[in-house]
């Protein structure tokens, strides 16, 4: 996208806004997609809660992708945009059997990671095959060696578990249909990733009935310069090798899934906010927009490193800034970052914005979450629109007359 259509994007629909473009999308989906081209079946169930506006959705699911979802919202959300039951991936984490069940009666896949879910959902559902989510305990060590740490992670069902496993598939009689793995964190060293899938093919061999293995995802992209990425093209080629070979091996052609979210829609996001104050203190300089953690976490939340550009003056001279909120509590989105020179009524802009910033915006200090923009074939299309006053009141119960005398006399008697 040229800076240009994102000023013209804050001069038609206000400030702050997310622009998403669904070209860089379509791009990273064929990219993925054609990494694993000698897999003859091949799933992709893009993360719904990287970026869950229902346009997003609706466009993921034209594209052939299936849906991950982590709560029954999720899930709802997926069908109102069109998705298929089937299509849809239900991968929740200490959620209640109630959910699940409901889930399961929307006609979605089961993704389930502990065994007292497994053994009360298997006990009570017996015909409903259900994917499992393992947890391999691998992980990347500092310096690539193969770690089996990870104990602590609350997340999946142990390796060291599969006996019990086992055992409970064998008493309840339930199917097994998948097998599933995702360890949420970046896949730098593909060599640990695929030795953790050697951990999953293993596991696999267990379970006669299964119709996918699923990787989950991890795969890391670049933030700023320099920045390293997963090497998606040499993943591909050596685990769509393995892949093959297992299938071989185990005697059917299964589907090999992923649940990319960072990695479909991080780059096609810009987050657009305009500068208020330009403030010099003794020791630096700040550049304050109309935004904060209330429209964009993850700088404070982990430390996300989100590159700013200066749009208004890319060809100014650079400076060093501070770049902070305007909420009441520290939000500083960057430090001594150096930025084209800011006047106030800039409009700066956060790259990587797609994924994981609008979904984890909120109201606080009784702001407006902002509107969203999808750039589509060189067209703005407005795809939700900056709340209002009405959203911020729509649940309250305003009990106008709790605190009148006459009341509060009664209380007493
Ligand atoms: C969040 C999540 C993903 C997506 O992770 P990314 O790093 O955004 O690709 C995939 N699978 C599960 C189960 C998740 O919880």
């Amino acid at each position: 996208m040229k800076y240009s259509d994102l000023l013209n994007i804050t001069q038609e629909y206000g400030n702050p806004v997310y622009v998403y473009d669904a070209e860089k999308i379509i791009s990273q989906f064929n990219r993925l997609t054609n990494a694993f081209k000698t897999v003859k079946k091949l799933k992709l169930n893009y993360a719904a809660k990287a970026l869950s506006n229902l346009t997003i959705l609706r466009l993921m699911n034209n594209l052939g992708s299936g849906l991950d979802t982590v709560s029954i919202q999720e899930v709802k959300l997926g069908l109102l945009a069109g998705f298929k039951p089937e299509s849809i991936i239900y991968t929740p984490n200490g959620v209640s059997l109630e959910e699940i069940e409901e889930a399961a009666a929307l006609g979605v896949r089961i993704n389930i990671d502990n065994l007292s879910i497994l053994e009360q959902f298997g006990s009570k559902h017996p015909d409903i095959p259900v994917c499992v989510r393992i947890n391999p305990h691998v992980m990347a060590g500092g310096n690539s060696n193969i770690s089996v740490g990870h104990i602590d992670s609350k997340f999946g069902v142990s390796i060291h578990q599969i006996p019990h496993l086992l055992r409970i598939v064998e008493l309840t009689k339930m199917t097994i249909n998948g097998i599933h793995m995702h360890t949420g964190s970046d896949i730098l060293d593909i060599d640990v990733f695929l030795y953790a899938s050697e951990i999953l093919f293993e596991t696999a061999k267990n379970f006669k009935e299964l119709e996918f293995i699923d990787f989950g995802s991890g795969f890391k992209v670049p933030y700023k310069d320099g920045d390293i990425e997963t090497n998606i093209e040499e993943l591909g080629e050596k685990l769509s090798k393995r892949f093959n070979e297992f299938c071989k091996e185990y005697g059917r052609e299964l589907t090999l899934a992923f649940e990319p979210g960072k990695f479909l829609v991080s780059e096609a996001g810009y987050f657009l906010a305009k500068v208020n104050v330009v403030k010099q203190t003794t020791s630096t300089v700040f550049a304050s927009v109309d935004s904060g953690f209330n429209h964009l976490i993850r700088p404070m939340l982990y430390g996300a490193n989100h590159q700013i550009i200066n749009i208004s003056n890319p060809k100014g001279r650079e400076r060093y800034y501070s770049v902070v909120g305007y909420i009441c509590e520290t939000d500083t989105f960057a430090n001594n970052r150096r930025i084209n020179e800011i006047s106030e009524g800039d409009i700066l802009c956060f790259k990587n914005a797609g994924a994981y910033c609008f979904t984890m915006a909120s109201n606080y200090n009784s702001r407006y979450r902002p509107a969203e923009v999808l750039w589509h074939k060189g067209q703005p299309v407005l795809i939700r629109e900056r709340e209002t006053f009405d959203d911020l009141i729509k649940n309250q119960i305003d009990v106008k007359d709790l605190f009148e005398a006459k009341n509060q006399k009664a209380a007493v008697k």
